[in-house]
């Protein structure tokens, strides 16, 4: 005689033709897999000040506004320097400039007084994405063979509240941050980490590009042994950022063939 065979528990009739499909789909699945492109093989790590975005000297107002509210100090930046450092290796020093010790606990709240100050600040300039950005980051996200994320001194709530008013955050689902050091030559190897994280793929260091505007930019790709693309479009001229052994110089990022030319050779 024959039984009916019971359902185990937990299975609904809607399970049942996925179920019987199983086998099918797997297949399906399978030559998907392997008519897909690789997984990408080449990284880009972008800077954001000065790379990315003329920020119009909001976050140097920022620590100004964070330093009068939290020590109740009028300070300047005058003997601190701004480009290429962390947030957090900025922050040491100008404490210590207007003798304030860096504790961890001041830092902390100095830190928060300046991602509070932020966004106040942001209107009160014209910050802008500097010329070609747009398209060039769009270009790059079409792309299956291309990763991209971050890598910069900004803390990453800060990254955030400077990238997403311009609608470009999105494009950047990893980084390196100003949380993981103070030391921008420490956050190769995290932003490496992380791409590796997320798109379950190694990124050979000679395949990783890391673009900036500074000096610092160039150090931190030596760092790790990858490719460094200087930008002129913060503080550093082509010659000096030529003197300083990028591998590749542009006044700025407009000249999206230029830039794919050095990337895909
Ligand atoms: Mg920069």
């Amino acid at each position: 005689m024959w039984r009916l065979k019971r359902r185990p528990a937990g299975h609904s009739r809607v399970d049942a033709p996925v179920q019987s499909g199983g086998i099918v789909a797997l297949r399906d699945l399978r030559s998907r897999t392997t008519t897909m492109p690789a997984r990408p093989r080449k990284l880009l790590l972008w800077d954001i000040d000065g790379t990315l975005l003329f920020g119009d000297h909001a976050g140097e107002r920022a620590l100004l506004v964070s330093l009068r509210r939290v020590f109740g100090v009028e300070g300047s930046l005058d003997r601190v320097e701004i480009a290429g450092r962390t947030d957090r290796f900025i922050t040491e020093n100008l404490l210590r400039a207007h003798g304030v010790e860096p504790t961890p606990q001041a830092m902390h709240d100095f830190l928060e007084g300046y991602l509070a100050a932020l966004p106040e600040e942001m209107p009160r300039g014209k910050p802008r994405l500097l010329p070609g950005i747009v398209a060039i980051l769009e270009a790059v996200a079409a792309r299956r063979d291309l990763a991209q994320g971050l890598l910069t001194g900004n803390l990453e709530r800060g990254a955030r509240l400077k990238l997403e008013p311009f609608g470009v955050w999105h494009y950047f689902p990893f980084g390196a941050y100003a949380d993981d050091s103070a030391l921008r030559n420490d956050l190769g190897p995290h932003a490496l980490r992380r791409a590796a994280a997320h798109h379950a793929a190694e990124f050979a260091p000679h395949d990783t590009f890391i673009i900036g505007d500074t000096p610092h930019d160039i150090d931190c790709a030596r760092a790790i042994g990858a490719r460094a693309i200087a930008v002129a479009t913060g503080r550093f001229s082509v010659e000096k950022l030529t003197a300083h052994g990028a591998d590749l110089v542009l006044p700025d990022l407009s000249d999206s063939a230029a830039f794919f030319a050095f990337i895909d050779a």
